[in-house]
């Protein structure tokens, strides 16, 4: 497909996160033009990420015809930002899930977003994307004895359930991460990681190639309704279609009210050093696994394929609280990791992960011909792309109540636009019960 160049740095996008390993290191990107003039569709999508454009793709390959359009370009969001771990099921652990929602629909959530990582390496080679993909395993690390007993917790409610997920001691850990900081963990076979860009990117490509049209450039400013018919808005064009899927997650603007409201956009950040020489590069995850532990704030960490180190937690609002976290991310780096010392860190970036209250993703009914899908609290690698097949389906005509996820009213987080502070002072109250080893 023709080659368009990615910018070294995010566009548009504030200096202090905008130094992206991904976008420096990114594949060339399909030609996808802002949209003009009117356009009909059988579905419009909003947002060009792994839910939009996992959306576009299954449902051109369901016979559809799909328009996707992105305020910037494919990938621009949290998509083609993140830690690129690729981790199977629900934040929430299967036990509780089942409890809440029940028999039938928790357990096909369960199942369904158990295959999710699956689902993400089988599209990358049934579409021969080029994303650095390593079905290597995915390893969650426990930093002390409750969050042990966590790991063994949730060890046994996916082995009940048949998935390949193995307890790691003190010592079988250290020797996957190669470092002893960590008092055990988990490795989820299921899981893996990749470059989070070059997948949005391939994953843009597959839905060109299967027939969907992907606008970049393309904010939509109106969404409105003629009839049955939705009337799509940007700058300059439109798009008339039968069924709109909101794919903004935490970029939500307040283009459909109140979907803005439904989940809480906050920062994560991520450091990375140039490429380390070949002995201490492979004295770092030998497997090549992408770990995150089981703190409030939590850390992951990677190697990329050129042998870079990267390490990824909490970031903050402002720029001077957030340049003081990725300072904060070297340092534990280093700690980590003592033989890191001597080399320098080249990139620091960073983007918005959309929370939920309860930690579920929600897939969102706004409306007839409208549903939304967001919401994956900082998973949302492998649940994204399995919640846009799902609006896929949906939009071919497939009825809610056979989607393999509940589809609900919209629910409003109560106090919104305070909840910045929320988060700023619980960050504080977590900072400390984590320093505590609590
Ligand atoms: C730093 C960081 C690290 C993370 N690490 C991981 C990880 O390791 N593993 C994992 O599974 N998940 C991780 N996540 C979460 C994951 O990246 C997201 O859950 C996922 O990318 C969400 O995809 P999406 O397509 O729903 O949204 P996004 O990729 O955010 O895309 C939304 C898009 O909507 C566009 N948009 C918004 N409004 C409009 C409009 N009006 N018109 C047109 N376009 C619009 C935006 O420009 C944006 O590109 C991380 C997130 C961040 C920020």
């Amino acid at each position: 497909m023709s080659g368009r160049e990615v910018p070294d740095m995010i566009a548009n996008e504030r200096p202090v996160i905008a130094d992206s390993l991904w976008s420096a290191t990114a594949n060339a990107a399909p030609d996808c033009p802002p949209l003009v003039g009117e356009v009909k569709a059988d579905v419009a999508i909003v947002g060009g990420g792994f839910t939009g454009l996992s959306a576009a793709l299954h449902a051109a390959e369901a016979g559809l015809s799909a328009v996707v359009l992105e305020a910037e370009s494919p990938g621009w969001g949290a998509s083609g930002r993140n830690g690129g771990q690729v981790d199977p099921g629900l934040y929430v652990d299967p036990d509780e899930v089942e409890a809440r929602f029940g028999p039938d629909i928790g357990a096909r959530m369960v199942d369904y977003m158990g295959r999710s990582a699956r689902m993400v390496f089988d599209l990358i080679e049934r579409h021969g994307i080029q994303c650095d993909a390593r079905p290597v395993g995915w390893i969650r690390a426990a930093h002390n004895a409750a969050t042990l007993r966590d790991i063994h917790g949730k060890v046994d409610q996916w082995q009940r359930r048949g998935a390949d997920l193995r307890f790691l001691d003190r010592d079988a850990l250290a020797r996957m991460l190669g470092t002893g900081v960590y008092a055990g963990g988990l490795i989820d076979m299921r899981g893996g990681n990749l470059h989070p860009l070059n997948y949005t990117i391939g994953l843009a490509e597959a839905a060109i190639r299967a027939g969907a049209a992907v606008h970049g450039q393309s904010r939509v400013v109106i969404a409105g309704q003629e009839g049955a018919t939705h009337v799509l808005r940007t700058s300059r064009g439109a798009v008339r279609a039968g069924r709109v899927l909101l794919c903004t997650n935490g970029y939500t603007d307040g283009l459909a009210p109140p979907l803005a409201q439904e989940v809480v956009p906050v920062r994560s950040v991520q450091v990375a050093t140039d490429p380390l020489p070949p002995e201490v590069a492979a004295s770092i995850l030998p497997g090549r696994q992408a770990p995150s532990d089981l703190r409030r704030l939590l850390l992951y960490f990677r190697m990329d394929a050129a042998g870079r180190f990267i390490m990824g937690g909490r970031g903050g609002y402002g720029d001077r609280v957030t340049r003081a976290r990725m300072e904060a991310l070297r340092r534990v780096s280093v700690k980590m990791y003592p033989q890191l010392a001597p080399f320098g860190w080249r990139h620091a970036w960073g983007g918005f992960v959309a929370v939920t209250p309860d930690h579920y993703p929600r897939l969102v009914r706004m409306g007839p011909g409208m549903m939304a899908g967001l919401g994956y609290n900082g998973r949302g690698v492998a649940q994204a792309t399995a919640m846009g097949k799902l609006m896929a389906e949906w939009a071919a005509g497939r009825p809610e109540a056979e989607l393999d996820f509940p589809v609900t009213d919209p629910q409003p987080i109560p106090f919104h636009g305070l909840r910045r502070l929320g988060v700023a002072a619980t960050v504080l109250k977590y900072r400390m019960l984590d320093g505590l080893g609590l």
